[in-house]
């Protein structure tokens, strides 16, 4: 798997932020040790998601759930990059958390000998087994509902 693009030694260029007191800021290389998935361009000098990046050109996520900022557009709000990153990692460990979720229903049904799936997607005992998790975990059902 290709890793992000992290140059350490660039001259990351400044732009302006603010309109009444305008402030230089510029890409900080130390964000890279708190997010190692952070994706610096160069030559537009833009930051993106490498996991995003790599999970959206391979197909395993569509348009339409994540934050294009981190994977088509690129972000360069530098006053904002902390906040924003920060967000962007607490999605990271709230999809894991479904995902746990979701695995362990799998080892559930494959324990008793149940089928995963049925004729129809949301037929399926998977499904139904996780809708009916949902009845009483709200940020499962939202994730379902993605
Ligand atoms: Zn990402």
């Amino acid at each position: 798997m290709s890793i992000p693009n992290q140059p350490q030694n660039f001259a990351f260029p400044k732009r302006s932020f603010g309109e009444k007191k305008p402030e230089q800021r510029s890409f900080q290389s130390s964000w890279f040790d708190s997010y190692t998935w952070l994706n610096y361009d160069e030559s537009r000098d833009l930051a993106f998601c490498h996991l995003c990046m790599v999970a959206k050109k391979t197909g395993k996520i569509g348009n339409t759930k994540v934050d294009g900022s981190f994977i088509t557009e690129g972000f360069s709000n530098w006053k904002q990059a902390p906040t924003l990153s920060a967000g962007h990692a607490k999605e990271k460990v709230d999809n894991r958390t479904q995902l746990l979720k979701i695995l362990r229903s799998i080892r559930f049904l494959a324990r008793q000998g149940i089928a995963l799936r049925g004729h129809d997607g949301d037929e399926g005992n998977l499904m139904q087994l996780l809708q009916h998790h949902g009845e009483t975990d709200s940020s499962l059902l939202a994730c379902l509902e993605r």
